[in-house]
């Protein structure tokens, strides 16, 4: 089912949240919307989701208005009370929680039931398709335990098979990978892709992690100040960032003033350069025009920060034997090109 989301403005207390947000999800396709703390990821969702009436603008799920769901209905993330069938309900959305909600008293097959037990699902059927669902999300073994025996990764996958198990036509995630290692993120994220595209799910995922948006993404919606700042597949938005503030959303840049370029002889349309840390090659060399001036680590990649007249620039590389010091030649693999520099 495709969304279409047009000029969903919100205000709390006279202070704009969200700003004429609009964008178009494919049927099928799963979309990451991005952006820092605060900036309204969570208050889309929710009118997504229908818990929460924008002040202006509109939804339609597969072409139509879709009717609003009871705060009940959502508090329990699609496992709503309504004695409904999953194919007429009348929203279409299911949301999956940031902390998950899972009920502390039930089991992970019984969390995982409860949207069809409320549907009426006879228990034969029910019994079914909750174990096919527990193991396709490798979650057999832990049938019987309860919430508080499962950690933070296991937690949030019984939270989406419990969401998917009544076969909504949207998937809605909050901050899906808040409260997992760094480590599970990626695993997780790899998980979320496969699932949805063996489900043909439509999902829309809101989070502040970048990598693992990026990674698990058809689309990206990068959000700013309340609005959505860019909207595109990641290769558009990482080669592509429409704006400075969006580039720079999305990590570090380095600027490289007109007179460093003429240094460097690096070819610029009279306003400098912008280029990412990964796009810059050092090379040791005594007539570098650079020096290295610090070497860390990031874990996966090493930092140098080099002086090249007054500029200091960050390049992500690795050089084996560059020491702090060294004079080192710039090369540019490929340079940002946006619009408002
Ligand atoms: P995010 O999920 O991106 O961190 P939220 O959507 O949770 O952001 O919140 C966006 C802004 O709206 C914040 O400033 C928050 O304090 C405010 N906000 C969210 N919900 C309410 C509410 N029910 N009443 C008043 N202010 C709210
Ligand atoms: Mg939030």
């Amino acid at each position: 089912m495709d969304i279409e989301v047009r000029g969903i403005a919100k205000a709390y207390a006279g202070k704009t949240v969200l700003d004429a947000v609009s964008f178009y999800a494919k049927a099928g396709d799963i979309v990451s919307l991005v952006g820092p703390s605060g900036v309204g990821k969570t208050t889309l969702l929710r009118i997504l989701a229908g818990l929460e009436p924008p002040d202006s603008g509109d939804i339609l799920f597969g072409g139509k208005p879709a009717a609003s769901c009871s705060l009940l209905c959502g508090a329990l993330s699609g496992l709503s009370l309504r004695k409904d069938t999953p194919e007429s309900s009348s929203h279409p959305a299911i949301m999956v929680f940031q902390d998950y909600l899972l009920f502390p008293n039930l089991t992970v097959h019984e969390n995982v039931a409860f949207g069809l037990k409320a549907r009426r699902m006879p228990r034969t059927d029910r019994d079914r398709r909750v174990t096919d669902m527990l193991a396709f999300f490798h979650l057999q073994d832990l049938a019987q335990r309860y919430p508080v025996q499962l950690s933070a990764g296991q937690k949030q996958r019984v939270a989406i098979a419990r969401a998917m198990v009544v076969n909504p036509a949207v998937l809605l995630l909050d901050e899906p990978f808040a409260n997992l290692d760094r480590n599970l993120k990626l695993e997780t994220a790899d998980f979320i892709r496969n699932t949805q595209k063996a489900f043909g799910i439509t999902t829309i995922s809101v989070t502040h992690d970048l990598e693992e948006a990026f990674a698990m993404s058809d689309r990206i919606g990068v959000m700013l100040g309340g609005r959505l700042e860019q909207y595109d597949t990641p290769a558009e938005l990482y080669s592509a960032p429409a704006t400075t503030q969006v580039a720079e959303f999305l990590g570090p840049v380095n600027f490289l003033p007109p007179a460093v370029c003429d240094r460097l002889a690096l070819a610029h349309g009279g306003n400098g350069l912008r280029i990412r840390p990964e796009a810059l090659t050092l090379t040791s060399h005594p007539q570098g025009k650079g020096i290295v001036t610090a070497i860390s680590y990031g874990g996966h990649y090493i930092r140098y920060k080099v002086q090249v007249g007054d500029a200091r620039l960050i390049a992500y590389a690795l050089h084996d034997g560059l020491k702090e010091g060294d004079s080192v030649q710039i090369g540019v693999v490929r340079s940002l090109n946006l619009t408002d520099s």
